[in-house]
């Protein structure tokens, strides 16, 4: 029959709260739950500056009180995700069972990583590897956003993720590194600049509150781009690293779609916090996206969840249209053991900004479905910077692991 929300919530009134003699529901503890199949997704409020160890204890109490309601009932659990968040509802703590574990394995080297042909203008970098911990982007919060396939909404969920971060106070880079098909010249609205290469280093374009770089300002914008995989893993590499990009706080990469090259080089070259993945509810989209989650995660790049983008449509007369059949990607990341980071509506308002390069104009919205987008796009950025900054912290020197199996 599979698990239900109803379901898990009574199983949490058997799980111990803060105070005696209360549980995770007389408590006030769970905030949110969602549940399908085998798979359960629970956030839970807990006292601020709780150790991990006893949030990984509630945890697990959880875990062990989902496992045997279901189990009489002849279910079983093969996901849980049980997020602890604050008073705020950021993300403070996330303890994975089953599902896709997150298991760092040192990535394999680029195949003829040595043929690439330098990008005319640029010195070679003095030193080709680059990190979070050493190098011009030491101490960077690195987050790479990837898709199964192409249209699906990547470099809009990249741009407006960056926009939003920007838009908190936060130092954003924005990396176009889709250099087979860019797109963000047009949608950051980059007509009529040109790239200035200075002192052999490229000056990033400051625009809408961030500094970003695309390979679209670089070749002639008619010619297609027919990069086998060592040139592209060159030109790549130098657009990272031969960016001037002073100092940062965090650096969003927008990736070519499926699993190529450049996701290779990306995991060799910089330390990542994490990986998002953006996908539809179609169910092909949904099996195009699990299989760059598991790439990344091959790679030994932590996956900080799915977003659903093109989620479903709000009409003017504020009625919802569910096109696609919303929620996919939720499935899907149950089902990977990732969080799910949002849902993005199709908005008309946000193909028109993108195409007139106009991405702040999606965060100051004032009708109703501007309202609408500018919401589903702040939530999308709250979750992906709790769990990157989760993710930072995770792979930072000799933390005690957040997963238990
Ligand atoms: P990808 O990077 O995956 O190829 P893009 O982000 O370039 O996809 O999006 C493809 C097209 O769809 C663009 O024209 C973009 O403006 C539009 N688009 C993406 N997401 C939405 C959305 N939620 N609502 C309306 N249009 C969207």
């Amino acid at each position: 029959m599979g698990l239900s929300k109803d379901f898990v919530r009574t199983v949490m009134e058997s799980v111990a709260g803060a105070k005696p003699g209360t549980n995770l529901v007389s408590g006030g503890h769970l905030t949110w739950v969602s549940a399908c199949d085998t798979y359960a997704s629970l956030k839970v409020s807990w006292e601020p500056g709780a150790a991990p160890e006893s949030l990984d204890a509630v945890a697990k109490a959880a875990h062990t009180a989902l496992s045997a309601a279901a189990g009489k009932g002849g279910d079983r659990v093969d996901s849980l995700i049980v997020e602890f968040v604050d008073h705020a509802g950021k993300v403070t703590h996330t303890t994975r069972f089953g599902g896709m574990m997150q298991q760092p394995q040192p990535p394999q080297p680029a195949p003829g990583a040595a043929g690439h042909k330098p990008i005319p203008g640029l010195r070679q970098p003095p030193n080709p590897q680059m990190s979070a911990t050493s190098g011009p982007l030491a101490g960077v919060r690195i987050i790479a956003v990837g898709a199964g396939k192409g249209g699906v909404g990547k470099s809009t969920v990249a741009l407006n993720l960056a926009v939003g971060l920007a838009r908190r106070g936060r130092a954003v880079g924005l990396l176009d590194g889709d250099i087979y098909g860019p797109s963000m010249p047009t949608m950051l609205g980059l007509d009529g600049l040109d790239a200035v290469t200075r002192e052999g280093q490229l000056e990033p374009f400051l625009v809408h509150g961030i500094k970003t770089m695309t390979m679209g300002k670089l070749v002639e914008p008619d010619k297609p781009l027919i990069w086998r995989g060592p040139m592209a893993h060159g030109a790549f590499k130098q657009l990272v690293e031969q960016t001037r990009w002073g100092q940062l706080d965090d650096l969003i990469i927008d990736l070519p779609p499926g699993t190529g090259d450049i996701s290779l080089t990306l995991a060799q070259t910089l330390q990542l916090s994490g990986a998002v993945i953006v996908c539809t509810p179609q169910k092909v989209a949904q099996d195009d996206a699990a299989r760059a989650a598991r790439m990344f995660q091959q790679l030994g790049v932590s996956v900080l969840g799915v977003v659903e983008n093109m989620s479903y449509f709000v009409g003017d007369d504020g009625k919802v249209y569910d096109i696609f059949g919303q929620g996919g990607a939720q499935v899907m990341a149950q089902r990977l053991g990732v969080p799910y980071l949002g849902a993005i509506p199709i908005t008309i308002a946000l193909r028109k900004n993108s195409d007139s390069g106009d991405p702040t104009s999606n965060f100051t919205g004032v009708d109703a479905p501007g309202q609408n987008l500018r919401k589903a796009l702040e939530e999308m950025v709250t979750n992906v910077d709790s769990q990157a900054s989760l993710a930072a912290m995770r792979s930072g020197a000799a933390k005690p692991s957040l997963t238990i199996s």
